[in-house]
């Protein structure tokens, strides 16, 4: 399938005139608010875009013409004749959202109006646990898309999502997956021999709150994602934060207890290693082995290897008193970096995501109360805590404008 813009761009290159290059704007320009807005009148877009009738109809007989726009049907009349609407033909491609996490990656496959065409597959294979992970996905991929019966010619781009520290504009992944140097969408682009964007786990994450979970139609929201470990996703005046070097939120590496545990990136007593995922089982098996009653697990040691933040979870909803205070005490070293962000930001929400969120209130009651103890008044009353309704989901369907924005050669978050 042709890259519509990358032919525009030709186009507009070799004919080099300016009402040439103009027209290959307003069709990104048009294709930007069908997307982000969905199926609109060709009046309507010329009051957007401010161009004439003529022109937009113009344009949309070409659009029409390539495939990527379609005729929906005749609208309401606001007297006269009835409009019909136009709007992205959903089936001119396809968009592959992939996650790859420490331990499992999961596959969504999208259509042009961000419907899934399957349920997102799971694979408990991950970057810590696969010997060799570009096969393990690319193997996975051709058996979805073989099922779908969808050829990767028809797929506009596929995003991937990675943890730890990454630099997008390099596509360097520098905690994981660091296959042989080379930057990483470099690598996944050879891999499925069509366009690869990366992008960090916890931003994929924030981005899909944004564009289809609680963060729409808010501006400034943070993304707390409590899984194995902890990150944070910042939606500041709308856009996604992402700092100087593309670092920002590594929230987990905040230091909470200067006696505490030493973490994985080498500094003392991070949030992580008290209020991770992680951390929890690592507590709840020490504890379980040295005689502590719960429902999370018995003491033998097989069983203790299984404990996952799930089991904590479940326990704690079933009354175990020692999941539920468990959860307390990651809710109160939580609510102590949550102060420090609603002091820093004053945002409109924070959102829990991750694995967590399925601890209802039994984090979000612990973290609400200790905000009570380390928040000012006047900040803390502005600043929902929101549990996220998209979960595991949200950095998969994140990666769905990202992989969009690219294939119109816009930015969607700046
Ligand atoms: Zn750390």
């Amino acid at each position: 399938m042709d890259n519509l813009i990358f032919n525009a761009e030709n186009k507009a290159g070799t004919k080099n005139t300016i009402q040439s290059i103009k027209k290959y704007l307003l069709k990104k320009q048009v294709l930007e608010f069908f997307y982000k807005e969905g199926n609109k009148t060709i009046a309507e877009l010329s009051d957007l875009t401010n161009n004439s009738v003529p022109t937009l109809t113009n344009v949309m007989a070409d659009l029409g013409k390539e495939g990527i726009v379609k005729n929906f049907g005749i609208g309401e009349s606001k007297g006269g004749r009835r409009p019909a609407f136009y709007g992205i033909n959903p089936n001119f491609g396809y968009m592959v959202a992939i996650r790859l996490s420490r331990k499992n990656t999961r596959i969504g496959v999208f259509n042009l109006q961000n419907q899934p065409l399957c349920e997102i597959i799971e694979i408990s294979e991950g970057i810590h646990t696969s010997d060799n992970v570009l096969p393990m996905i690319k193997q996975h991929t051709d058996e979805l898309l073989t099922k779908l019966n969808l050829p990767y010619d028809k797929i506009i781009g596929f995003g991937i999502t990675i943890p730890g520290l990454i630099d997008i504009r390099k596509g360097i992944s520098y905690s994981y997956a660091q296959f042989a140097n080379k930057p990483l969408n470099e690598l996944f682009t050879q891999l499925f021999n069509r366009p690869a964007y990366i992008e960090h786990d916890t931003k994929a994450m924030a981005l899909g709150e944004l564009w289809f979970g609680l963060a729409k139609e808010k501006s400034n929201v943070l993304l707390v994602n409590v899984g194995s470990g902890i990150g944070l996703g910042q939606i500041l005046n709308g856009n996604l934060y992402r700092g100087h070097s593309g670092f920002s939120g590594e929230f987990g590496h905040i230091q909470m207890n200067p006696d505490g545990e030493l973490c994985y990136c080498g500094k003392i007593g991070c949030l992580e290693t008290i209020s991770s995922g992680t951390a929890l089982i690592k507590k709840a098996q020490q504890l379980i082995s040295e005689g502590k009653n719960s429902l999370i697990s018995t003491a033998k040691e097989a069983d203790l290897q299984e404990i996952k933040l799930k089991s904590i979870i479940r326990a704690a909803k079933a009354g175990d008193q020692f999941a539920i205070e468990l959860l307390e005490e990651a809710g109160e070293y939580l609510a102590k970096g949550f102060s420090i962000l609603i002091h820093l930001f004053n945002p409109e929400a924070i959102i829990i995501g991750g694995e967590m969120a399925d601890a209802d209130n039994l984090i979000t009651d612990p973290i609400r109360q200790k905000l009570n103890k380390y928040t000012m008044q006047r900040l803390k009353q502005d600043t929902e805590i929101l549990l996220s309704e998209l979960k595991e989901r949200a950095g998969l369907v994140g990666m769905v404008p990202v992989i969009m924005a690219n294939y119109l050669n816009q930015s969607f978050d700046n």
